[in-house]
């Protein structure tokens, strides 16, 4: 297989799983790194990872939040591989707070990351696979954009939009053989989740039906699904990835 995979966000956690993933699956990998020293240090332990699938991985620095730099990342993956086949919008940060006390730059920081991003790589990677006549778009939304969570007004709003932005785009792009679907972990085990207070963890992990919470891998096996052949039918879904989360 020669296609080629862009990870946003995947010098570690969920991003770093599903770069790992996808190169088992056969995929060449684009891992996007925020600055060039997560290039240098987690970012080229991804690729290094990545390559002993026999595939090809390089890094790529973009803030994803700016326009412009996912439209150079965009080009210069196009120009590497030859191809962008399939992409994976999973950069996120959180700035957690209770709404009377969020500041405005909280909201307006994690909209930027979590949904213009999506937007911003949308825009310019939907122009190479439209070109091509195929592509595979699979953004990381969360259990909170569905059902909201206190504390967490701007990543729920976020997380909402980005599952407005996908449906909408698998309307759009369906008719050019391209699909875009979500998937909404729930609480997956990574250092976005450790920095929580262990009593949130408590009461998360009662939610939980499977009484685990997620890993990473668990993430990545259903993006490797939505990426594959086998859900060449499939565009426009959400797919929960949360043991059966009550929230
Ligand atoms: P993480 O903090 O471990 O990883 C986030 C990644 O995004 C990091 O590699 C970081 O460098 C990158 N990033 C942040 N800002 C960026 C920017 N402006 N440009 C490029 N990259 C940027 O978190 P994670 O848990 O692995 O989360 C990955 C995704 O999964 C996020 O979108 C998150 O919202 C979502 N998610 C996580 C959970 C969970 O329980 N961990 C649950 C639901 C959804």
């Amino acid at each position: 297989m020669s296609k080629t995979a862009l990870i946003t966000g995947a010098s570690q956690g969920i991003g770093a799983a599903i770069a790992v993933r996808l190169a088992r699956a056969g995929f060449h990998i684009a891992v996007n790194c925020y600055n060039q020293q997560l290039a240098d240090t987690d970012g080229a332990a991804v690729a290094e990872q990545c390559r002993a699938f026999g595939v090809e991985a390089k890094c790529y620095v973009a803030d994803v939040s700016k326009f412009d730099q996912c439209q150079e990342m965009v080009k210069a993956v196009a120009a590497d591989f030859g191809s962008l086949d399939v992409l994976v919008n999973n950069a996120g940060i959180t700035r957690d707070g209770l709404l009377p006390r969020m500041s405005e730059e909280q909201f307006d920081a994690v909209i930027a990351v979590n949904l213009k991003s999506v937007f911003n790589m949308m825009h310019h990677a939907s122009g190479v696979m439209i070109r091509q006549k195929s592509g595979r778009i699979i953004n990381v939304s969360s259990v909170s954009g569905l059902y909201g969570n206190a504390g967490q007004a701007n990543y729920a709003a976020s997380k909402a939009g980005v599952v407005g932005l996908t449906k909408t785009a698998a309307k759009e792009l369906g008719g050019r053989n391209i699909t875009v679907n979500a998937v909404a972990p729930g609480f997956i085990r990574t250092q976005m989740t450790d920095a929580l207070p262990d009593k949130v963890k408590d009461v998360m992990l009662g939610q939980i039906s499977l009484k685990r919470f997620g890993e990473p891998e668990d993430v990545a096996n259903a993006v490797a699904f939505l990426a594959s052949d086998d859900a060449a039918y499939i565009s426009g879904q959400v797919l929960e990835i949360d043991g059966c989360i009550a929230m």
